[in-house]
């Protein structure tokens, strides 16, 4: 792209955002499969290692197909917002969770976070941190007033960490508030973007600190791999600290993975509106079948978050459950009969999936436990994909 030439519209940056003309002039960007980089003289490996020159050293400090990924991720979190960000790509969501937790949180420091988060965050939350002497504080963050008590009740607390929508209870929480509360208090806020990702949702306008993504979800598109990046407005902070624990921890990530992440963003518009409109159209049909008991969809307006959610994002979603009548056994029954929607755990593909936690992914969770976060029995989780409408229907109502 031309210097000269300003972009206006998402789309069009998701397109060319963070590409760099090839020294080859290869159209795109190359899958850089080298794991190091050669100095011309060792006068340059110098200026390299002690930041005098800009340039490529080893692939896990980084590498140019992961840097156009990051860039692009980047110019689309902060697309229109008088915001700097520094991007981080990792190899999997959880490794840019980690990142962030570590580079950010000491011993002594505690964690606010909402009750439903994914259950791998949790998990961190819970089991990694802990032993390390941080402590998580979990409480339902849609009551602003309960967040505020927590927050006034403990001096500790140094990070506010939420995910909106939440997986798998589709829950949002109000940016916006829970942001101006904590930096009252000098917390730090750190979003989970995943499920709304830069098209529907940027939490940097709110003001949060850094925002975290899995890639492997609706930012790839395709299912074709796994990857996460931590994004923070402090760009000192990234450059040095949040570098320095990437680097060491390890988490790198590579650039066949980058390279497909980068051609799954540039088609993000128009699969979010089209994974948009068809979650309507499926809430709808749900809302009136018989066999289902309750749906949960941001986009209904009988959801308890819709206020929120239409607050914040430019479209409910592509993710949504329901649940059906007949518990358990109903649940799997309705899972082996889908013909074309597929039965997996992950999200954010073209495809349609569908999961059934109570057998799948909570089978091990006991049931008194999974209730209190709304997993019933019969609990079916949808990510509504980019066919036709009609066909997801008609799979869905032979299959109920
Ligand atoms: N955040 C959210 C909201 C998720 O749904 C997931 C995975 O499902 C993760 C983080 C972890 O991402 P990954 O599986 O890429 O490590």
């Amino acid at each position: 792209m031309n210097d000269e030439f300003t972009i206006d519209g998402f789309g069009s940056l998701a397109v060319h955002g963070g590409h760099v003309k090839d020294p080859n002039s290869a159209h795109l960007v190359p899958i850089y499969a080298s794991s190091t980089y050669v100095f011309d003289t060792a006068e340059q490996g110098m200026r390299r290692f002690s930041g005098q020159e800009e340039g490529y050293i080893y692939s896990r400090w980084g590498n140019p197909t992961m840097h156009e990924a990051e860039e692009k991720i980047s110019a689309l979190e902060t697309f229109g917002l008088p915001v700097q960000v520094k991007g981080i790509l990792h190899a999997s969501g959880m490794a840019a969770i980690s990142s962030l937790l570590l580079a950010t949180l000491k011993s002594g420091d505690k964690i606010l976070s909402h009750f439903s988060l994914y259950g791998g965050t949790e998990e961190i939350l819970h089991k990694v941190l802990p032993p390390l002497g941080i402590e998580p504080v979990v409480v339902d963050l849609r009551d602003l007033n309960k967040a505020e008590e927590a927050i006034k009740a403990d001096r500790s607390l140094r990070m506010l960490y939420i995910e909106t929508p939440a997986n798998p209870t589709i829950q949002c929480v109000d940016i916006e508030a829970l942001t101006k509360l904590a930096k009252q208090y000098g917390l730090l806020v750190a979003c989970d973007n995943t499920f709304a990702t830069p098209y529907l949702q940027q939490p940097f306008k709110y003001g949060v600190d850094f925002i975290v993504h899995s890639t492997t979800k609706f930012l790839n598109g395709h299912g074709t791999a796994i990857g996460g990046i931590l994004l923070g407005r402090d760009v000192e902070f990234m450059n040095t600290k949040a570098t320095k624990t990437h680097r060491l921890l390890g988490g790198n990530a590579n650039p066949f993975d980058a390279f497909l992440l980068i051609t799954g963003i540039k088609t993000l518009e128009l699969r979010m509106d089209r994974h948009c409109n068809n979650a309507v159209e499926v809430a709808k049909f749900l809302e009136g079948n018989s066999a289902v008991a309750r749906v949960n969809y941001n986009g209904l307006t009988s959801h308890p978050d819709h206020a929120v959610a239409m607050k914040q994002m430019r479209h409910p979603g592509g993710m949504l459950s329901f649940e059906l009548k007949e518990g358990l056994q109903g649940g799997i029954n309705f899972m082996n009969k889908l013909k074309m929607c597929i039965r997996t755990v992950s999200l954010g593909t073209c495809d349609t999936l569908l999961s059934h936690p109570a057998s799948m992914t909570h089978y091990s969770v006991p049931k008194e436990q999974r209730e209190k976060y709304g997993i019933t029995d019969g609990l079916i989780r949808m990510n509504v994909g980019i066919e036709n409408i009609q066909d997801i229907l008609r799979d869905l109502e032979q299959a109920l």
